[in-house]
């Protein structure tokens, strides 16, 4: 069963990356120990099982790691959510701010549809602005937005209460204060 303390155990923060006063939670560690990858993604399954999620809408790139053990064990389809121009074909586009400029990230226009009920996914929800560009685009392609799942929730950055407060639930593993 799922052990908060193990998976902080394994985790890594290193400080002053990507840049100086950043405390970058790394979670590089967890895929290379398997008891850790199996209990983060059995927890995640087990709470989606019994629902009628239709699909996963995983967020580039850490996200795709989890995700994909997710999609295949509930088997169900993976959709990407992708840092602009990376996927070919039709897409649509939404931009978001950083602390400086900003970021966009994109998905193929048939990746979902009208009817279709969607877990968002990614490693980490920091500022929240990520996750709900993504939530945008899913709605905006006619889908609905189920709820948001992450490895690890930052709430001081107010990303998560954010996304909450637009109507879209928010389930974490672990918080880092
Ligand atoms: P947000 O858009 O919520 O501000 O930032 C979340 C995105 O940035 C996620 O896609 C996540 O992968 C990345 N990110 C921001 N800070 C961290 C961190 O400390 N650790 C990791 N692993 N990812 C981070």
């Amino acid at each position: 069963s799922f052990d908060e303390c193990y998976i902080k155990s394994v985790m890594r923060t290193i400080p002053d990356w990507p840049e100086p006063g950043v405390m970058f939670r790394d979670i590089t560690p967890l895929f290379k120990d398997p008891k850790a990858l199996r209990m983060i993604s059995d927890e995640f399954i087990q709470r989606y099982i019994d629902t009628d999620i239709t699909h996963i809408a995983s967020i580039d790139a850490r996200g795709f790691l989890i995700s994909s053990i997710m999609a295949y064990q509930l088997n169900i389809p993976l959709v990407l959510v992708r840092k602009k121009g990376k996927l070919p074909g039709k897409t649509i586009q939404r931009e978001y701010a950083l602390e400086y400029g900003t970021a966009a990230v994109e998905m193929q226009i048939d990746a979902v549809t009208e009817g279709d009920k969607v877990l968002v996914f990614d490693d980490l929800i920091a500022t929240g602005g990520t996750v709900l560009a993504a939530c945008t685009i899913i709605k905006e392609l006619g889908a609905e937005v189920y709820e948001t799942a992450t490895l690890i929730d930052l709430p001081d950055l107010g990303g998560s209460e954010k996304i909450q407060q637009s109507g879209i639930p928010v389930h974490a593993l672990l918080a880092y204060e």
